[in-house]
């Protein structure tokens, strides 16, 4: 058994030499004194000296020391019976008697010791289990706290005392709420009250994230799991504390870095568009310019051949075309990226985009809820894409909701006209004023102090190349909704 476990009494060596020693002692010393002041009780010798000695052996030492207690206080009786004139009735009975008390006293003696013997042992586990119990609370790096069903702290573990700063003694006995921050304050007496009465759930068992208060009056966000125990007839509560106020400043870091990225990664594709465009944009501007420079000079000769003129001209104009195809062609590949569109789920993208757009949102009160129709759930789409599609939308959603009570998300799917599947992001945010909705979808057109307006532009071109419509409307009830069309993806290639 592990250090909880019982332990059989013991009686030390110490104690049975004592035992024994005082059993000799008491028989030699009642001995001594029948035979030498031979006092007799009714005309017969005091064979019932020889009790006390009898009793104390057995009491000291248990069944074996008042066994030979009796037997050697029978035999001393029996020499001074013998001594005193012989045996008679009376005597005889006497001698019965003694060994009958005798017998008695060890038997009780026996169980006396062993009675005190195994309330020692208890004790002492009680004073094992109790320390062992201490150096858990003390160790263990969660706060832990008990109360009783009036809100009194009952226990405060070290760990609780570094959380809050405050000392055991100024906490316990008082109410619990004093470590929590108002309005949570004044209502915890009645969440008890109301637990205790309804048994209605809310934390215990359950656990949840609230806001503790330390002693300086900071307060913090902490984890807080609750276990309800029963002792004889009272009612405790035991809280376990775990200051998550790093865990969240890491989702915070976590969610600014995503964004970052998400940035930087827009602005990388933007930078190599810009510099691909500039250089292959540079050859026919320049031709341009060379052939309406040259006409000009033959104009200002006054000899031009409206031949050679018009020639010019037409060069210039088929370098300005050559330049257009030059602008479509990077359009076309900055929107088909690398790869040819596959048969992908529309819940699996929507799942994976919601996670990416959403890390550290979780924390803000945002709830995203899902109405995916599994007739619709096989479009034809490039994963990345699309999914660069919907975390634009998600974060747009998120941004727009950032003042508004009702923090809500839906993502739809539904099958579409001509065989496309439609998708659609709705938020409850603040709408989307009419000035603003004209230029959407327009490049580097942004309401936001960082914003950098190309989001709803990138998601235009993905889904136009990929042969679909984007648009936004006002959702009934207040909040946008952005809907965007794939192909479905032909039936033959999802049986596959
Ligand atoms: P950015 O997010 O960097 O501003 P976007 O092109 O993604 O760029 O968005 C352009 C603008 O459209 C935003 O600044 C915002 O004003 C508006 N907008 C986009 N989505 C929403 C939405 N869900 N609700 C309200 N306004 C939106």
């Amino acid at each position: 058994m592990g250090p909880l476990g019982q332990q059989k009494p013991m009686r030390s060596p110490a104690s049975h030499a004592l035992a024994y020693g005082a059993t000799l002692a008491c028989v030699a010393l009642s001995l001594l004194v029948v035979l030498l002041i031979q006092p007799e009780i009714a005309g017969r010798p005091a064979t019932l000296l020889f009790v006390p000695a009898v009793i104390v052996a057995a009491a000291l030492g248990g069944a074996l020391p008042g066994l030979i207690a009796s037997g050697a206080s029978v035999v001393g009786a029996a020499i001074a019976i013998a001594r005193a004139g012989g045996f008679d009735t009376a005597s005889t009975v006497d001698l019965i008697v003694l060994g009958a008390i005798g017998l008695a006293s060890s038997w009780f003696g026996e169980r006396l010791l062993r009675a005190r013997a195994d309330a020692a042992a208890r004790t002492a586990e009680v004073t094992e289990q109790s320390a062992f119990l201490q150096s858990v609370l003390d160790t263990v790096p969660d706060a832990i706290m008990v109360i009783d069903d009036r809100g009194l702290l009952l226990t405060y573990s070290p760990a609780a005392k570094r959380l809050f700063g405050y000392d055991a003694d100024e906490v316990l006995g008082r109410n619990v709420s004093m470590l929590m921050p108002s309005p949570y304050r004044d209502h915890h007496d009645a969440y008890i009250e109301r637990y205790l009465k309804t048994g209605e759930r809310r934390i215990i068992g359950i656990g949840r994230v609230v806001v503790g208060q330390r002693k300086d009056g900071t307060t913090f966000p902490m984890e807080l799991a609750v276990a309800e125990m029963r002792a004889g007839s009272g009612r405790y509560f035991t809280g376990f504390v775990r200051d998550v106020t790093e865990r969240q400043r890491t989702e915070a870091r976590l969610h600014d870095l995503q964004t970052e990225l998400i940035h930087v990664s827009r602005l990388t594709a933007m930078g190599e568009m810009a510099s691909a465009l500039a250089h292959e944009l540079n050859q026919p501007l320049s031709a341009i310019a060379n052939y309406l420079r040259g006409s000009r000079r033959l104009i200002d000769r006054g000899d031009a051949d409206p031949g050679v003129l018009g020639g010019a001209l037409d060069k210039a104009a088929d370098q300005a075309l050559r330049a257009g195809d030059i602008i479509h062609r990077l359009r076309d590949f900055v929107a088909k990226g690398e790869g040819e569109p596959l048969v992908e789920r529309v819940g699996k993208l929507v799942e994976e985009a919601t996670a990416l757009a959403l890390v550290g949102a979780k924390e803000l009160g945002v709830s995203v809820r899902y109405a995916l129709d599994p007739e619709a759930d096989f479009v034809l789409a490039d994963r990345v894409q699309i999914q660069q599609v919907l975390v634009n939308l998600i974060r747009n959603a998120v941004d727009a909701m950032e003042g508004t009570q009702r923090r809500v998300i839906t993502i739809a799917s539904a099958p579409a006209e001509g065989g496309f599947v439609e998708i659609s992001v709705r938020d409850t945010g603040i709408g989307i004023p009419s000035e603003v909705a004209e230029r959407l979808f327009q490049p580097f057109f942004t309401t936001k102090p960082s914003g950098m307006g190309v989001g709803l532009s990138i998601c235009r071109t993905i889904v136009e190349a990929h042969g679909g419509r984007i648009a936004a409307e006002a959702a009934p009830g207040g909040g946008t909704i952005f809907r965007f069309t794939l192909r479905a993806a032909p039936s033959e290639v999802h049986h596959e």
